[in-house]
């Protein structure tokens, strides 16, 4: 079945949750990680298809969930969840206990004492862990390294969840994957069918909870050398607004 014969499939279920992942998707992957905006149209897209009736419009992302909202300006009714699926309120990381947030404060210590030895490399701070990134390390020997580093050190402590990405390690000091996400939100709105677009290693786990031929999975790489569950693949972010956009036009007919 080819992707165009999949949407129209899903476009004619009663209720559906269309959901995606932020950078790479919505957003073309810059070097800067602040200033990674929507490609123009793609909000605009995503906010129409969430003004149909029986769908609902999901952003689950691995950034936290307040940066997420203004890097995208994606707002209500469009659910937005942070954190690769661990976020879904604002004011989360209040909710955590003293021995949680003694634990990510000590990853954070170990992932910046990482950082300052290899240099471009960053240290993300995040509501419930932190993100080291060697996207702007030089030498990618190095940058391997430094990632080797937070896997043997801080992502081994007991109670520690890593997970990787390109260029990046996260560690987080709750579990959370985006197929859990994926599996809570599902349940929520009652969805008939569920479609997830995601570029990264960590979509991979929201691929694995979909169910073809009913739900739709698109990878959104144009490597094909790039291995993945999904069941299609598009290029890039602008591919991926032509999938909201012709599912939008799709439902409305
Ligand atoms: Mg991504």
């Amino acid at each position: 079945m080819s992707l165009h014969a999949a949407l129209g499939r899903f476009a004619a279920l009663g209720t559906v949750l269309v959901a995606t992942d932020y950078d790479g998707v919505l957003a073309p992957i810059v070097s800067d990680p602040a200033a990674a905006f929507p490609l123009p149209g793609s909000v605009a897209a995503l906010t129409s298809l969430s003004g149909l009736p029986g769908v609902t419009v999901a952003v689950v992302s691995g950034r936290d969930r307040a940066t997420l909202g203004r890097l995208s300006g994606v707002a209500a009714p469009i659910v937005t969840v942070g954190s690769h699926g661990a976020e879904w309120a604002e004011g989360f990381e209040a909710a955590l206990g003293a021995d949680l947030l003694q634990l990510r404060s000590t990853v954070l210590s170990a992932l910046s004492a990482i950082a300052d030895r290899f240099p471009g490399a960053a240290v993300e701070p995040k509501p419930l862990g932190g993100a080291l990134h060697v996207r702007n390390v030089v030498d990618p020997a190095a940058g391997a390294q430094a990632l080797q580093e937070a896997r043997r050190g801080p992502a081994a402590l007991p109670g520690v969840h890593a997970t990787e990405g390109k260029a990046v390690l996260e560690l987080t000091v709750l579990d959370a994957s985006k197929g859990r996400a994926l599996t809570v939100l599902r349940e929520q709105v009652r969805a008939d069918a569920v479609l997830y677009l995601g570029d990264d290693v960590t979509d991979e786990k929201a691929f694995a909870v979909l169910d073809a031929p009913r739900d739709v999975s698109i990878k959104v790489d144009s490597d094909p050398a790039v291995v993945t569950a999904a069941r299609f693949r598009v290029d890039g972010p602008a591919e991926a607004r032509s999938v909201f956009e012709e599912l939008a036009a799709l439902r409305r007919s």
